[in-house]
């Protein structure tokens, strides 16, 4: 094959494994991909390319080591996630010249698998925006339609992934920022549930909220890459001390369907959802109803209030979180300055994008004496009751699915200036983080009018991914295959 970017992660393991190809040459076909397409999608905000060249021969003169089950695969990381020697940005002006002294656990366990980090990914900054036009330095275009955004927050992982310049890419997910550009770029996104995934050495946005997962263009390689990322780390308090199961050993095809009961949440499937994104999920839940799946009717009934909740507490953690960026300790500082406080001013008013300004103040004010108990502890109430809604539907079904997002990708410079109805692209997403559960965006298929990919959404239940995925394996294996993106050219 001429092409080896064309491969899915796991078929270029297989020939790695084998040595039929080595690391480095692995490496350059993605960096090659990397050079054709990165003028027209704008995917990475930086990419290592002499650094992963070097790392790439360092393994082939080791030799595949079956101990490494991502021995010589290319993949690229989110600006979020701290690595050696490396710029992390966040995609915020404030950290521009950040080189992390260290690696994220994440980052970590990818490298000791044997991966070869080629390239970070662009993102909104501090994972703030649905659209990854909230970057401070660029904007990220949809390898299906450069004139649409990729989603966001991790626009940038989506978009690399879709254009096949790395085999699977990390994003972090606080509000849906894996699912919602895995849905709008075509490919697999999982966002596992909180405590599965150490976020040591990602910079923290919501940390009650926050996960790392990974995009993918198959479920099988999602599997892959969650089993290399999972698991217990002392250095995050929030990660869970449980066994990781071989995630990919679950997966068994369209077997896997018989006998789910699917719930379809009400508040998903009606008013207000475009009418070809409802199209395209129906029909891939007729496609596993057809494998034996059987669909129940259930409610999520706070789904109303899942936005505001969700915002309330995201901005409020966000505004503690980035509080740390003071001009003293890393990034940017202002030179200016006359003394302290004017410093810390001058600093965050220069560093921090209108949009992070914006949440750094409502989050401040939804925390304040007088104002804690009408908004953060009431929002923290409505949470409690999300969570809620998710036990008594799994009272009765085994899956939950609806649309990923009510549109399909939608064009640049579109929404952007009405944060409101951006903040209303997270309708479906957001419950998830609200109660900790896991959930995967499956492409199903083109919408019939715009050729645009839909995302349908599948919610498992808590550190129950291996059953999740092997539900998705499942339905993706009933589904033709997705085309490659037709705006490449
Ligand atoms: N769009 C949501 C927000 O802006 C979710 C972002 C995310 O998941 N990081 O907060």
């Amino acid at each position: 094959m001429s092409d080896l970017t064309t491969k899915t992660l796991v078929e270029i393991r297989a020939a790695l494994a084998a040595r039929d190809i080595s690391a480095e040459e692995a490496t350059r076909a993605c960096l090659a991909r990397i050079e054709t397409t990165e003028p027209k999608i704008d995917a990475l905000l930086s990419v290592q390319g002499e650094a992963s060249l070097a790392r790439a021969r360092a393994l082939d003169a080791e030799g595949p080591d079956a101990r490494k089950p991502l021995w010589g695969v290319p993949v690229v990381v989110k600006d979020v996630l701290c690595a050696t020697n490396t710029p992390t940005t966040c995609g915020s002006k404030i950290l521009e010249n950040f080189v992390p002294p260290y690696d994220a656990t994440a980052v970590a366990k990818l490298k000791d698998a044997g991966a070869v980090i080629i390239g970070k990914a662009n993102m909104d900054e501090f994972a703030m925006g649905s659209s990854t036009e909230n970057s401070a330095f660029k904007v990220t275009r949809n390898p299906w339609d450069v004139s649409r955004v990729p989603g966001g927050s991790s626009g940038g992982s989506g978009a690399t992934v879709a254009a096949r310049q790395c085999f699977a890419a990390l994003g972090t997910d606080t509000g849906g920022s894996i699912r919602l550009p895995a849905a709008f770029c075509g490919c697999v996104g999982l966002k596992p549930s909180y405590g599965r995934v150490s976020r040591f050495g990602m910079v923290a946005y919501g940390s009650s909220l926050d996960q790392i997962g990974p995009l993918t263009r198959s479920v099988e390689d999602a599997a892959q890459v969650l089993s290399v990322i999972a698991g217990h780390d002392p250095r995050d308090s929030t990660s869970v001390d449980a066994p990781v199961p071989g995630y990919a050993a679950a997966l068994k095809g369209p077997d896997a369907l018989k006998g789910v009961r699917i719930g379809l949440p009400r508040e998903f499937w009606g008013a207000g959802v475009n009418p070809e994104v409802l199209a395209s999920c129906r029909a891939a839940v007729d496609a596993a109803v057809s494998a034996g799946a059987e669909v129940v009717d259930i409610s999520l009934p706070h789904t109303d209030y899942a936005i505001a909740t969700y915002y309330i507490i995201a901005m409020a953690e966000a505004s503690s979180n980035l509080a740390r960026f003071d001009g003293v300790r890393y990034g940017l500082r202002d030179k200016d300055a006359s003394e302290l406080i004017d410093m810390y001013k001058r600093s965050r008013t220069r560093g921090f994008g209108d949009e992070v300004q914006r949440r750094i103040i409502i989050g401040t004010y939804v925390l304040s004496s007088g104002y804690y108990d009408a908004y953060y502890r009431k929002a923290a109430q409505v949470r409690r009751l999300i969570r809620r809604d998710f036990e008594q539907a799994y009272e009765k079904c085994d899956l939950i699915c609806g649309p990923t997002c009510p549109t399909p990708a939608f064009p640049i410079g579109g929404v952007v200036d009405d944060p409101l109805t951006m903040y209303l692209m997270d309708i479906f997403t957001i419950s998830l983080n609200l109660a900790g559960l896991p959930g995967l965006s499956l492409p199903v298929g083109l919408g019939k009018d715009t050729g645009l990919p839909v995302g349908l959404q599948m919610f498992g239940q808590y550190f129950k991914e291996d059953r999740l995925l092997a539900a998705a394996h499942g339905l993706e294996a009933l589904l033709p295959a997705m085309p490659e993106p037709a705006g490449l050219g």
